[in-house]
């Protein structure tokens, strides 16, 4: 393979070699829980992170290190640790980072789960999210406090699929040195790698076009590298850490380990200590499925944009969202971020508002009803009765979520047969 190999080969290669003892092509999945050590010396220098290596798969897993080790090179950034789920990810970058006291900003177009999280849990934590209008980065700038710890955004928001501008926020970020984490789950690093528009840390829900079948469910996030943890603000990192006999993760770490602190730290304390690792066999599920990444994406991209044109065309159509449409308002950031296609989701409103929404859902023969995006099927669902129900009707207002909005999941499928179901379920809405 050359040096620089480009993100297609990446996506099929990277961090794997045929394996030594065995000669296996195909990634082997390590079901085991557990690693004999070479000797005592070996095994302490291995809890002292004097070397690394493998110990116990709740820290870590040969399996999932190759799945670690492509994302980490799709995304552009230094270290990725895969976890349980996309929800997992979050909450474990959210807590090593921030700790009672602490508030975070946020843009308030999330995933519901995220919303709930963010304004229902952590608070609970002691920790407080001040939200913000990703569309109006100057709002994000206004929420900032001395007590902010960091920045946090959706690619395209959920559900109303406004882009985020990277390049904007992530000025304001480096103005107040901050980490801006961004969850790229709607984009993939196949249309857009956040960190090279100034992201710190990349979050994915492995769950949705990373995996792309809907088989499991994962999440892995992924430090660039470049995040300077010095600053006394972050604690965390600049106090002694009572389970690693003192250490101060911003600058005790040997050699190229300073530069991934925060993957290190993730790792050593919230992951091993609260558990939330990413099973092996899913972690072999979700390399299968980025094989073809960058094959399907294109092709969900390419579907997504001709149901919004239809849809945009459609008498019993209210209104229709989709960032590739000339008259979307995030048209022109999506336009100059997202070269390869602007996603495979598509939101709108049918005329007749929650009812015939409904109706409209229950028209539907190859779309599946069900919570989930990113499956190489179609999907549709009405988050408002579904996955925001959880919200008031004053928190979906400020979600960016009409009581009408239908969402769509484009899928894979033949373009002909997509348009046929949509035009069969409209005539019954
Ligand atoms: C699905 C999703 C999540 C949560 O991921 P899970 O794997 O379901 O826990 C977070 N963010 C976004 C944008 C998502 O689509």
């Amino acid at each position: 393979m050359s040096n620089h190999p480009s993100f297609d080969t990446s996506a099929v290669h990277a961090g794997q070699v045929p394996d030594p003892t065995t000669q296996s092509r195909a990634v082997p999945l390590y079901r085991t829980s557990s690693f004999t050590f070479k000797s005592v010396d070996h095994a302490s220098r291995l809890f002292a992170l004097q070397e690394l290596g493998n110990i116990y798969s709740r820290l870590g897993n040969p399996t999932n290190e190759v799945l670690e080790a492509r994302v980490s090179s799709l995304e552009g950034g230094s270290a990725s640790i895969s976890v349980s789920s996309g929800t997992a990810a979050i909450f474990n970058t959210i807590i090593n980072i921030a700790k009672a006291g602490d508030e975070i900003v946020s843009a308030a177009n999330l995933y519901g789960g995220t919303y709930t999280m963010f304004d229902g849990i952590l608070p609970d934590f002691g920790i407080v999210t001040r939200f913000a209008d990703v569309r109006d980065p100057a709002s994000i700038e206004r929420a900032i406090s001395p007590k902010t710890r960091l920045i946090f955004t959706e690619t395209i928001g959920n559900p109303s699929l406004d882009v985020a501008d990277i390049t904007a926020i992530s000025r304001i970020a480096k103005k107040y040195h901050l980490p801006l984490v961004v969850d790229g789950t709607f984009t993939t690093p196949a249309l857009l790698r956040s960190i090279e528009h100034g992201a710190d840390i990349v979050i994915n829900s492995l769950t949705k076009w990373m995996g792309g079948h809907g088989t499991a469910i994962g999440g892995i996030v992924t430090d660039a590298g470049s995040f300077d943890w010095t600053d006394k603000k972050f604690e965390l990192y600049n106090r002694p850490e009572p389970t690693y006999h003192g250490l101060h993760w911003a600058t005790d770490l040997p050699g190229d380990l300073g530069k991934v602190s925060f993957a290190i730290r993730f790792r050593t304390v919230p992951l091993r200590n609260l558990g939330a690792c990413l099973a092996p066999d899913n972690a072999w599920l979700f390399l299968q499925g980025l094989e073809t990444l960058h094959l399907r994406m294109p092709r969900h991209c390419e579907n997504a944009l001709a149901v919004a044109l239809y849809l945009e065309g459609h008498s019993k159509v209210a209104w229709v969202r989709y960032p590739g449409l000339e008259r979307d308002p995030s048209y022109s950031i999506a336009v100059r971020d997202l070269k390869a296609g602007y996603g495979g989701m598509v939101v709108f409103g049918v005329q007749g508002g929650r009812e015939a929404g409904a109706r409209f859902i229950e028209g539907l023969h190859l779309f599946s009803h069900l919570a989930n995006v990113g499956d190489a099927k179609s999907l549709a669902l009405h988050p408002s009765s579904t996955s925001h129900s959880q919200l008031s009707d004053e928190q979906q207002k400020a979600a960016g979520l009409p009581p009408d909005l239908v969402r769509l999941s484009i899928g894979v499928e033949g373009q002909a047969d997509i348009l046929a179901d949509l035009e069969t379920a409209l005539a019954k809405a």
